[in-house]
């Protein structure tokens, strides 16, 4: 699906997913994005390539232009990107690895509040997923979101009363959260060394924080702040 710069619209399949949640509007709300922020998405994604006769070259915040053919070192045709993501997805989601401390700091941070998994992953690879969070101690909701996460984030924040947050590695989402339900906390959080050495702050962050125990430390902070 290819989205214009500023679509912050809320996909039918995801609203389904947002309103079969069992959502309690006066306890705090933590959402958090899967791939470079709970699972290791890009380590796991160049050992595909690596079998998959390419390879990952970060040169930059980005995954097109930067995966090459193992034999030629030339960088493949954004089709091609796309479509070695895909199979990626098909064949790997289960076994992609957690990233350090999320289990963890996830597990104090659920006393205090609500747990939600919102991901880009393609939605007939939602279980898998499920699959994955649940065997690495995380069996937190997951919605499996289409498009920029602003839409989700709005219809989340229209419902809660209690203060929310949302963790992601993309500047775009962050920004799309920023202009459609700007109350939310948004902290950008990238997992890989090298992926978070490429990109500074995103400019509609609140903070920038490359770890989870600095995220636990954060949101406890915030929330008892605002006396949660
Ligand atoms: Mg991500």
């Amino acid at each position: 699906m290819e989205l214009k710069l500023e679509d912050d619209s809320l996909h039918d399949d995801v609203l389904a997913q947002l309103e079969a949640l069992p959502l309690a509007p006066e306890r705090p709300l933590i959402v958090s994005d899967a791939d470079e922020v709970i699972f290791a998405f890009v380590r796991s994604l160049e050992g595909f390539l690596l079998d998959n006769g390419h390879f990952l070259d970060l040169q930059s915040f980005a995954l097109s232009g930067n995966i090459r053919d193992s034999t030629s070192g030339e960088p493949v045709s954004a089709e091609l990107v796309k479509a070695l993501i895909g199979a990626f997805f098909d064949q790997r989601t289960e076994q992609i690895e957690p990233v350090d401390g999320a289990a963890d700091a996830l597990a104090v941070l659920s006393k205090r509040a609500q747990i939600l998994v919102l991901s880009n992953v393609p939605l007939d690879r939602r279980t898998a997923r499920r699959r994955a969070l649940v065997k690495h101690g995380m069996d937190y909701p997951l919605v499996a979101n289409i498009g920029r996460k602003g839409g989700a984030m709005a219809y989340l924040m229209a419902r809660q009363k209690a203060p929310v947050f949302f963790l992601d590695d993309i500047p775009h989402n962050i920004a799309s959260v920023a202009r459609v339900a700007a109350a939310v906390t948004r902290l950008h959080f990238i997992a890989d060394h090298r992926l978070r050495d490429l990109l500074g702050a995103a400019e509609d962050a609140d903070a920038r924080i490359d770890d989870w125990p600095g995220v636990r430390r954060f949101i406890e902070t915030r929330l008892s702040e605002q006396g949660y």
